[in-house]
């Protein structure tokens, strides 16, 4: 199984996923042509892909949605309450399916479980996807408030985390936004500090976990170099030697083959037993 963000901020999320004939994309959060340019950066087929899945309302998850669908009929997966405040992107040609926090649902060999989290959208929800064949789950938890006990259960035992790191407290304090945007963003339904990402993902540490990809980083309020001092220097206290790395907004990151990921590190992480 693989996994790739396209990018990932607060000016677009997306999340490609490629298992042996399945392909699907978590949030839609850049235009059409710009995801299709970095997906073929990538070396993937726009064509190719089997499913958009949705994960909340926001701009910066749905941005592509109505044009990608019309263009390449990729049907779209999201939640009703994401649908109903959505409507205006979709002209009703688009094949649109709905879901549900808490029913996993099939896409080809990819199982889909959301499960929903708290953040200042209609009906925001995480998902995990599990492919069969390899016994691989990816965990993708880019827009959080704060991480509740439901939202660690979901991510437990996952190969490979997509978790964000969105800004850093000091930076949020002396950035560029007003007050009342600061508090929103720093809020129980905002995003997750840089250390309260670091918290999360040492909560979420085990042997089998090989990678930890940081996103959702702010421009204005973090750096990447920061967010990866930050939740590095927690991981590795722990014991932690897998893959960390941070998404950036403009490029997209390397396609990581999570199983080659598994066997370069995942004997060094016993530790962690
Ligand atoms: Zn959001
Ligand atoms: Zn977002």
């Amino acid at each position: 199984m693989k996994v790739a963000m396209l990018g990932s901020g607060s000016r677009g999320n997306a999340t490609i996923l490629v298992g042996e004939e399945t392909r699907i994309l978590v949030d839609a959060g850049f235009s059409a042509r710009q995801m299709a340019r970095r997906l073929e950066v990538l070396g993937i087929e726009p064509e190719s892909l089997d499913a958009i899945v949705v994960t909340h309302d926001h701009g910066d998850h749905t941005r592509g949605i109505g044009v990608w669908a019309r263009r390449y009929g990729t049907p779209v997966y999201l939640t009703e309450p994401t649908r109903a405040v959505c409507a205006g992107l979709f002209r009703g040609r688009e094949e649109v399916r709905s879901y549900q926090a808490g029913r996993p649902f099939r896409i080809g060999e990819f199982r889909v479980d959301p499960f929903l989290t708290v953040h200042d959208a209609a009906d925001p929800v995480a998902v995990t996807v599990y492919r069969e064949g390899c016994g691989t789950r990816v965990g993708i938890a880019t827009d959080l408030g704060r991480p509740t006990a439901g939202i660690r259960h979901s991510l437990a035992g996952c190969d490979f985390l997509i978790l964000e790191a969105n800004h850093d407290e000091r930076m949020l304090r002396s950035g560029p936004y007003p007050v009342s945007v600061q508090a929103r963003i720093a809020s129980s339904h905002g995003h997750l500090s840089n250390h309260a990402a670091a918290d999360f993902a040492r909560e979420l540490l085990h042997p089998r976990l090989a990678g930890i990809l940081l996103a959702h980083l702010s421009a204005e309020c973090n750096r990447p170099e920061l967010a990866l001092d930050v939740v590095g220097g927690v991981l590795r206290k722990k014991g932690y030697q897998g893959y960390l790395a941070a998404a950036g907004q403009d490029e997209p990151t390397e396609l990581l083959v999570i199983e080659e990921l598994r066997e370069r590190y995942g004997p060094g992480q016993l530790s962690l037993l």
